[in-house]
């Protein structure tokens, strides 16, 4: 089957599994919570989660659409991530997921569908959501006393983890002394929990009772120092469909920004921005992979098909495979390559590969 595929992603699931384990050796017995959100990064919301089913205690997700899906084959506690909105909080708790409460109002309208088990977050700089810090210990106590809320966990997130180390020392700082105090305040068994892949690399310890592990579990290292301890989990390939000889002076797709300065060979893909591969990429020095040698991605990438040189491939044929991010041989597009020369971040061009890309579980 595998041979009809256009544009799929090969997913590892022993990458994945030797991610999950780095995760572990580093939190020692705190709880991993395996963040899934948005389709897993990309890489498929339920094979993902299966098979981190052993090694995860918690699952993450952005909201309650994708709590529904992962829980039809999970029983993990499923933290969603995002702010729920007023419509879905009769749900949430009816299905016992724990979602991410930011305010006062929030709870208490929770608290009318209760039982539920929250996660308290506190914004310690990111901005985002949670009760702004010096309101925290307050509204916890507040919130703590509603009848049908339990928490489960207070949190903050980290907006400069991989970018201001002297700021995340100090917002860790800052986040375990106000939890010191609400732990005096307020006893009770919820757990602690700050750290993404950045942070559980790079500030750890501490670790507090819980990680939210994402982007590292795929293997993609947001601080390049790490990069060799993770093993990347997809590889992205498609096929050539056309090879064709073109003369010198031939213009080479939309914009005619490329114009063969010699006779080339060129290759036409079966992939396109629809798939995800970036637009961006047009033009930016992007490269893919041909029997283990980088080949020039060459004039604009459109939604389908994208072009490139294979002049110095030798036998190189229609219905070749081809790799637009991963490795063949000794020769690697990194995810990391790709954002760059894009011009964004990695979890942007994972989590945008499109849902035409077929997700294979190797
Ligand atoms: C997405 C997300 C994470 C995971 O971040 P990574 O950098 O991918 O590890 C952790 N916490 C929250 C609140 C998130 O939204």
């Amino acid at each position: 089957m595998k041979e009809t595929y256009r544009c799929w992603a090969e997913i590892d699931r022993d990458a994945l599994r030797h991610n999950a384990k780095v995760v572990r050796q580093r939190i020692g017995s705190a709880e991993m919570l395996a963040v899934v959100k948005a389709n897993a990064y990309g890489h498929g919301l339920l094979g993902v989660a299966q098979t981190l089913a052993d090694d995860a205690q918690l699952f993450g997700v952005a909201n309650l659409e994708e709590a529904l899906a992962l829980r039809a084959s999970l029983p993990h506690p499923i933290v969603i991530l995002g702010p729920a909105t007023p419509e879905e909080r009769s749900i949430i708790a009816q299905r016992g997921f724990i979602p991410t409460i930011s305010s006062l109002e929030e709870a208490q309208a929770f608290d009318r569908f209760g039982p539920v088990a929250i996660n308290f977050k506190i914004d310690t700089g990111m901005g985002r959501m949670g009760v702004v810090e010096n309101e925290a210990r307050e509204v916890f106590k507040r919130v703590a006393e509603l009848p049908n809320i339990d928490i489960h966990s207070v949190s903050t997130h980290m907006p400069v983890s991989n970018e201001d180390a002297k700021f995340t020392r100090g917002q860790l700082v800052r986040f375990r002394r106000i939890i010191e105090r609400i732990r005096a305040e307020v006893p009770g068994s919820y757990r602690a929990h700050v750290l993404q892949s950045a942070g559980t690399l790079a500030f750890n310890p501490p670790t507090f009772e819980i990680v939210r592990a994402g982007i590292m579990l795929y293997g993609i290292s947001p601080l390049p120092e790490f990069q060799k301890l993770l093993k990347p989990v997809m590889t992205w390939k498609t096929r050539i469909v056309l090879i064709r000889d073109m003369p010198k002076g031939s213009s080479i797709s939309y914009g005619r920004t490329f114009i063969t300065p010699r006779k080339m060979r060129i290759a036409t893909l079966s992939a396109g921005y629809a798939d995800g591969y970036p637009w961006h990429l047009s033009n930016r020095g992007a490269a893919v992979l041909v029997r283990g040698q980088r080949c020039a991605l060459i004039g604009r990438v459109t939604m389908d098909l994208m072009m490139i040189d294979v002049s110095n491939i030798d036998n190189v044929q229609v219905g070749d495979e081809v790799v637009l991010m991963g490795r063949d041989g000794s020769e690697e597009i990194s995810c990391v390559e790709l954002a760059e020369k894009a011009g964004t971040i990695t979890w942007e061009i994972i989590t945008r590969i499109g849902a035409r890309v077929r997700r294979v579980y190797v």
